[in-house]
């Protein structure tokens, strides 16, 4: 029989996993971006590169990838903040040009990655990370672009 603390721990991954997972009702439609800002490693990706795998045309409907199926698991398993129910409609990270990320908090905050040099100055980007910051009571720190580790913070969005 599983002890107490086992079933605890249990509970707890199955919160985490749900917690980082999709809602109903948002897909990642045209946009791309995380399948071409970052690097992932086991498809040797670099940063800032468009996938191989992804479809010639992007069409609306999420399913960009021609082999999604086969997707090296955990590293194309990224979901960012939007995906997951934050922000407004209209916020996805292709139209607004910043991709809001709680999964590396740096001085337990946020960080808005710009996807394209200046992005996150845009009126469209601050509303997005204004709304994610309420939404969650925590500061956004905005990162450099292109994004580089050691991480180069370049502003506070919302204190
Ligand atoms: S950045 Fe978000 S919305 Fe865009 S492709 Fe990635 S998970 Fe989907
Ligand atoms: S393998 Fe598919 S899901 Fe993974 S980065 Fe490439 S296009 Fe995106």
């Amino acid at each position: 029989m599983p002890s107490k603390k086992s079933k605890g721990r249990k509970l707890q991954l199955a919160a985490i996993k749900k917690a980082f997972e999709p809602v109903k009702g948002r897909n990642c439609g045209s946009c791309t971006v995380c399948c071409t800002y970052f690097s992932i490693e086991a498809l040797k990706k670099p940063p800032l590169v468009p996938c191989s795998k992804l479809k010639d045309e992007i069409c609306d409907d999420g399913l960009n990838c021609t082999d999604y199926a086969n997707r090296p698991k955990p590293a194309c398993g990224y979901t960012c903040m939007w995906i997951r129910g934050y922000g407004a409609e209209e916020d996805r990270p292709d139209l607004v040009g910043v991709v809001l990320d709680d999964v590396l908090p740096i001085e337990n905050a946020l960080r808005a990655i710009p996807t394209s040099e200046g992005a996150q100055d845009t009126h469209e980007a601050r509303l997005a990370v204004e709304r994610v910051s309420r939404e969650r009571n925590q500061t956004v720190l905005v990162c450099s672009y292109p994004e580089r580790y050691p991480m180069r913070l370049i502003g506070r969005g919302v204190e």
